[in-house]
């Protein structure tokens, strides 16, 4: 077993007897999940994977599904079509808050159930579903499919997230029909990940959108500078303000449990487990997160770095 296995292994058993939090329950396919699994894993910019505990399980990928569906409607649409019904505010928000601001009807940011909603929206309604699949996939690096019976609970099960559709409806801020916004983003985010798809897809946003197994450039560079800012603000919601304090890296936790953490220019992690704590997020693991930012040095404002030798040096007049 190579270094970084033995590391992880090593994590994994000090953060298994952390038992506390709920598994979510607002729908039955959630509250009836077995609440014990927990998986790790890493990928490195350079392509190596490095797993630990149940890692290939299946679960949901939840709100982890948002910043994906942002960079997808950016690089369709444009930044200024999406900023003109999104903002990049930082909410510190619960995830299904009705958050729209006062006079515009904008949502604060991408990764609030509203501003998610905003920007499935925007992708053309013909043949959506598929178009976010084929990308989450190209982020992962295989095909993923969406659970068609969580799809079809999150929808019948989701009024706040429909009455939300139909306000940024009426504010003008909604590309589509209400319903059928709502119905592709509860879709989204019945997508089946394992915890290796996660670190797949981190580490897709740590090497700048180009994919360390597949080599392919999936996401424009600017579109994740973009995504990884708003993902460090706003990606733990009411929490981000902890979270980045204690890990230091751009996050999104989904409520399937799943968490994905980025190190730019390092690595990808994965994390899931299902007990939440109250903000939503998986408690093992953003104590994994917590510890593998820690003993690896990744918080993007580490004191451990040492100053650059030849300083800061201006850019060459061209
Ligand atoms: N499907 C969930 C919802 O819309 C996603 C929330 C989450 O993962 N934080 O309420």
């Amino acid at each position: 077993m190579d270094d970084l296995s033995r590391f992880l292994a090593d994590v994994h058993k000090e953060v298994l007897p952390e038992t506390d939090g709920q598994v979510a329950s607002y729908i039955p396919s959630l509250a009836q999940a077995d609440p014990d699994p927990f998986g790790i894993a890493l990928a490195t910019v350079d392509g190596q994977l490095h797993t630990a505990g149940d890692s290939e399980i299946s679960f949901s990928l939840q709100s982890i599904s948002k910043p994906l569906t942002y960079a997808l409607a950016l690089m369709e649409s444009g930044f200024e079509a999406v900023d003109a019904v999104v903002d990049v505010e930082p909410s510190g928000e619960a995830y299904n808050r009705i958050s729209l601001e006062n006079e515009t009807g904008r949502p604060a940011n991408a990764l609030i159930n509203a501003g998610a909603i905003a920007s499935t929206s925007l992708l053309p309604s013909g043949g959506r579903m598929s178009r976010l699949l084929h990308f989450y996939g190209q982020l992962a690096g295989r095909r993923l499919h969406a659970d068609a019976q969580i799809a079809m609970e999150e929808l019948e099960g989701g009024h706040r997230n429909l009455a939300m559709a139909h306000l940024l409806h009426s504010f003008g801020k909604l590309a589509d029909e209400p319903v059928q916004a709502t119905r592709d983003y509860c879709a989204a985010c019945a997508t089946m990940v394992t915890t290796t798809d996660l670190a797949w897809i981190a580490a897709t946003l740590a090497n700048s959108g180009c994919h360390p197994g597949t080599g392919e450039q999936v996401i424009d560079p600017l579109v994740v500078q973009r995504l990884l800012s708003v993902m460090t603000m706003s990606g733990m919601y009411d929490e981000a303000g902890w979270w980045m304090v204690r890990v230091g890296l751009p996050g999104k936790s989904g409520v399937g449990g799943g968490i994905i953490a980025v190190a730019p220019g390092k690595l990808g992690l994965g994390v899931w487990s299902p007990r939440l704590n109250e903000h939503g997020s998986s408690v093992r693991g953003v104590r994994t997160c917590e510890i593998v930012s820690r003993e690896l040095e990744l918080h993007v404002m580490g004191s451990h770095r040492p100053p650059s030798e030849d300083g800061l040096s201006a850019p060459t007049a061209s």
